[in-house]
């Protein structure tokens, strides 16, 4: 996937995602809310723009999740040592959904293995176009995004409401990667996930009130 940025062409690198980072959701999910912030990974080629059709793996039963999340555009490379610096590598503001085959995950997380199939599995991954970071107009600590489902809504979300806002993110992530232009952080979802039945009809609503929508096509 491709980004235009100020004119210039950026290409997608890494895809960070961020799990429990609003303390509702972590709730309805865990039960508790202390935990560090967890980073995992999806593969770039997972990213799936607006109006294409989502579906679960052949041959998966269980409940595929949406999960409609705030993403970040990362417009420089380099690491941030703290959080005033950490807003220079907000490049672009988005809306993404972090799709989940909760069964899965849930069975894996049992057994104390690694998610990734649950999570980083073909087109989990869908996302909105971009816009430009604009300090004037975005305020990181109050950015406002909704999922629906068949117009009804789902999930409404606001940053301010994050464990870990975004300039610490970036720090955290800054910890372990060089970031570059082109990574998108996914920085987690608010509660009111739940599952995508066949034929349904996805939106999201990104911080600037733009939608974008997908359907869901069950493979037989
Ligand atoms: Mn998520």
């Amino acid at each position: 996937m491709k980004f235009e940025l100020e004119g210039n062409i950026i290409t997608a690198q890494r895809v960070f995602c961020i799990g429990c980072n609003y303390a509702e959701h972590v709730r309805e999910l865990h039960g508790f809310e202390e935990i560090p912030p967890v980073i995992f990974m999806k593969p770039a080629a997972s990213l799936t723009p607006a109006d294409e059709v989502l579906s679960p793996p052949p041959g998966y039963k269980g409940a595929f999740d949406y999960e409609t999340e705030l993403v970040v555009l990362i417009g420089k490379n380099g690491r941030a040592e703290n959080e005033q610096e950490a807003e220079s590598f907000v490049g672009a503001l988005g809306i993404g959904c972090d799709l989940t085959l909760r069964t899965l995950q849930k069975e894996l997380r049992n057994k104390a293995l690694p998610w990734e199939c649950s999570k980083a599995f073909e087109k989990s991954a869908p996302l909105g176009s971009l816009h430009k970071y604009d300090p004037q107009q975005d305020d990181l600590e109050n950015l406002t995004f909704c999922g629906f489902i068949n117009g009804e809504l789902r999930q409404s979300g606001n940053s301010g409401n994050m464990i870990y806002p975004i300039r610490r993110l970036i720090v955290e992530l800054s910890r372990y990667w060089e970031l570059q232009m082109g990574d998108l952080l996914f920085t987690g979802t608010p509660q009111g996930v739940g599952a995508l039945k066949n034929s349904d009809i996805m939106t999201l609503q990104d911080h600037r009130n733009e939608k974008f929508t997908w359907r869901v096509d069950y493979v037989q």
